[in-house]
């Protein structure tokens, strides 16, 4: 395919082809194959071109985005959810297409659910939840897809309040099965926060948070979407005993 054949490519045609191909199979299908590398291929083409990129499909600019993500958790906490896009309606309004303002990193925890915790709805938030809220090759490529695809212009990185997979690197120990992989990802965040004032398991939960952004923006992708002002990387806290996130610096 040549780059003038990309070039010609709307992202109105973007849109549609991620969302077939999101539709046709699970992540796994389609994360590596050739169609999503081409995909995010024609994307970082679109991503780079012109002096004046357009903003966020979501028509929302990254401050934008993020206002909107703590407006909603600011909701939850308060109890005064309005859960938008949750009705029959929005399943067929997005049905061929799909540009959420927000991609997630968030832990695979029962208990930090994001679409319920920032009062959002269908199609709004593309979420990767992973225990420990790692970002692996395939978490990587996801949120290289929520953003450099669909036009996310806001990427957050979601740990939380006691958080059993970063409490399993602190303490070590046998682990059944491959849950070892993921105290291996952990690891290197538990070293960092050690001797840290505070409270051991917040401070290596955080560290992670703050590593896990890092390891995100290593990504071509997503280091261009910032670098032309159409994506901020965050990392937050989740507190499971208010429902509060917060910003992790
Ligand atoms: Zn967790």
């Amino acid at each position: 395919m040549g780059q003038e054949f990309n070039r010609n490519l709307s992202r109105r045609t973007l849109l549609k082809f991620g969302a077939g191909v999101i539709g046709t199979g699970a992540l796994t299908g389609w994360i590596g194959s050739k169609v999503l590398a081409q995909s995010i291929s024609n994307s970082e083409i679109l991503i780079t071109e012109g002096d004046h990129p357009e903003h966020s499909t979501s028509g929302l600019t990254p401050d934008q985005a993020l206002a909107k993500l703590m407006a909603g958790n600011q909701r939850f906490v308060e109890q005064k959810r309005v859960n938008p896009n949750q009705d029959f309606m929005r399943v067929t309004e997005v049905a061929t297409g799909q540009a959420p303002f927000a991609a997630i990193l968030s832990c695979a925890d029962s208990r930090v659910v994001p679409e319920i915790a920032f009062d959002q709805g269908i199609g709004d938030l593309f979420v990767v939840r992973v225990a420990g809220n790692i970002a692996m090759l395939e978490g990587i490529g996801s949120e290289e897809y929520g953003v450099g695809v669909l036009g996310a212009s806001v990427l957050m990185v979601l740990g939380h309040e006691r958080c059993g997979a970063v409490d399993a690197a602190l303490k070590g120990g046998e682990l059944p099965g491959v849950i070892e992989s993921l105290v291996y990802a952990i690891k290197p965040a538990v070293d960092t926060s050690e001797g840290q004032s505070g409270d051991r398991l917040t401070n290596a939960i955080k560290e992670n948070v703050r590593m896990q952004v890092a390891r995100l923006k290593t990504s071509s992708v997503i280091a261009n979407a910032i670098a032309q002002d159409k994506l901020k990387v965050v990392g937050a806290y989740y507190d499971l005993d208010s429902g509060e996130v917060s910003l992790v610096d």
